[in-house]
């Protein structure tokens, strides 16, 4: 069994097909899908499907930083609202991103920081996203450190110094797409690290693994990042099904 860390098959590229996306899903033996939320708009397609496939489709409720705009203060007064009356698994994704846009910078560090203190105060792990933004968000992490704080770096893709720092704080990397990309480089750190800190993940719609990149990503095509990491650990498909089911087993508590 293939666990799906990241997916946003609630977004309507996928969600107009949902039962064959989740049918083609569990033929390749992925079984549970992590549901990350984006910002107001999405959350209510996030819990519609997770109660659509309560024993599959887990939510999660956050703010995304490239969501943080001048409405940010509302924004997070909705999310948090959504995190407080619902079943959630971890708070996601959130982070900072500081590819497109710099402008909202110091917002993107508040809405951060509160999420992180949401996410402590619930008890829950913490999904993140971070481009362009690792020390800003590394500081971030330090500086809120808590025996109880864990997590995920989604679509890690950082350099092997990046990662042991990652590890270092009890976070585990999220493997996506760009494990397959010819000239990512990602595949070169990752034979360095150990199972034990690895899950997997499409982002679907987004970031396809090769073959299919370029089109639309899809939960069915992680067993695509799971036989090229199988391939660079020189072990089986179904000993990296067992170890990353279990990391995130530890992870979402399910
Ligand atoms: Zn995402």
């Amino acid at each position: 069994m293939f666990v799906d860390t990241h997916t946003h098959i609630y977004l309507p590229e996928l969600s107009l097909e949902i039962d064959q996306v989740i049918a083609r899903a569990n033929a390749n033996g992925v079984r549970q899908f992590f549901l990350p939320n984006i910002d107001s708009s999405s959350i209510d397609a996030v819990f519609k499907l997770a109660k659509q496939f309560p024993d599959q489709c887990y939510p999660m409720m956050g703010l995304h930083p490239c969501s943080v705009n001048e409405n940010y203060e509302q924004e997070l007064a909705t999310i948090f609202a959504a995190a407080r009356a619902n079943k959630i698994y971890a708070i996601g994704e959130i982070g900072m991103d500081l590819y497109w846009d710099k402008s909202f910078e110091q917002a993107q560090r508040e809405v951060f920081i509160a999420q992180i203190e949401l996410a402590k105060e619930l008890s829950l792990p913490i999904v993140i996203h971070c481009r362009k933004a690792f020390d800003e968000t590394l500081a971030i992490l330090k500086a809120a450190q808590d025996p109880n704080l864990r997590g995920i770096f989604h679509c890690f893709s950082g350099s092997l110094q990046q990662a042991h720092q990652i590890i270092d704080l009890g976070f585990y990397l999220g493997i996506g797409g760009v494990l397959t990309y010819k000239n990512a480089g990602l595949a070169e750190v990752v034979k360095e690290i150990d199972l034990a800190h690895l899950v997997l993940e499409t982002d679907s719609p987004y970031l396809s693994p090769v073959p299919f990149r370029g089109k639309p990503n899809e939960s069915s095509y992680l067993i695509h990042i799971a036989e090229k990491l199988a391939t660079l650990k020189s072990c089986t498909l179904a000993e990296i099904a067992e170890q990353t089911t279990a990391n995130s087993k530890r992870v979402f508590g399910i």
